[in-house]
C-alpha cells in the first residue's frame, strides 16, 4: 500500500506554505520596527527599518546589525533592539485632565 505516504506529503506541503509565508509575506505585511540609530562616526541619527526574525542574518546576529551610515557611509555595528521604536501602532497621547 503506497497510500500510507500521503499524510507525509500533506505535511510537506503545509511546511512549504509556512516557509513561503515566513519568507515572503511576513517581511512585507508583518510587523516591522524602526530603530533610531546614532552613528558613532559623525554623530548623526537616522532611522533603520527592520523586521524581527525575517532574515537568516537577523537570526544569527540577533539584535546587532552592521550598517552603513547614510551620512558618512562608514560601517558600524548597531544594537537595533535597544534603540527600537515601535511603528506598528501610532503613539497615543494619554491626556488625563
Ligand atoms: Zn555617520
Amino acid at each position: 500500500m503506497s497510500l500510507t505516504a500521503e499524510p507525509l506529503g500533506v505535511l510537506f506541503v503545509a511546511v512549504a506554505i509556512g516557509f513561503v509565508v515566513l519568507l515572503f509575506l511576513l517581511p512585507r505585511y508583518g510587523p516591522h520596527y524602526t530603530s533610531k540609530l546614532l552613528c558613532p562616526s559623525c554623530r548623526k541619527s537616522f532611522n533603520f527599518h527592520w523586521i524581527p526574525g525575517a532574515s537568516i542574518a537577523s537570526l544569527v546576529q540577533r539584535n546587532y546589525r552592521v550598517l552603513k551610515c547614510p551620512y558618512c557611509h562608514k560601517k558600524a555595528t548597531f544594537d537595533i533592539a535597544a534603540t527600537r521604536v515601535r511603528t506598528a501602532k501610532p503613539a497615543k497621547k494619554k491626556e488625563k485632565t
